[in-house]
């Protein structure tokens, strides 16, 4: 067969054929097990070892100390690759990654997430120059 018979015969198919693709973000696909999305940090478990820090290969995280064995993480979504090697360098197990993956946005300051007693993004960067 020719080339544009090949086409032909190609496209015909297709349009028989259900997309590979669903109508994201109306639709949503199912989340693969093992997924890593946001983390997480749990400041009650958070010896301040820093260990998470130094294995970071993006320099994504930094551990602070807030108070008398009391300590807050940023995490820099933007700079975060997703790798969870800092979850697996936690002995304390203060940190985890969620299902969480859409966190895109215009402002890079708003992907500074600070975790501390608080909450989540209790505190962020542009709220402390307020
Ligand atoms: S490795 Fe775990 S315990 Fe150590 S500073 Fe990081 S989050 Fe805290
Ligand atoms: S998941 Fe990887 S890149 Fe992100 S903060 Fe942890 S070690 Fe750094």
């Amino acid at each position: 067969m020719s080339w544009p018979g090949k086409i032909a015969s190609q496209l015909i198919k297709s349009l028989f054929k259900k997309p590979a693709t669903i109508n994201y973000p109306a639709q949503k696909s199912g989340i693969a097990e093992g997924f890593r999305g946001k983390l997480k940090f749990d400041s009650k478990k958070c010896v301040g070892c820093k260990m998470c820090m130094r294995d970071c290969p993006t320099g994504a995280i930094e551990i602070r100390k807030i108070g008398d064995k009391e300590f807050e993480a940023e995490i820099n979504l933007g700079k975060c690759i997703y790798c969870a090697q800092c979850v697996d360098s936690c002995f304390k197990k203060a940190l985890e990654t969620t299902e969480e993956f859409e966190l895109a946005g215009l402002d890079p300051e708003k992907l500074k997430v600070v975790f501390n007693a608080k909450g989540d993004n209790a505190r962020t960067d542009n709220d402390s120059k307020k």
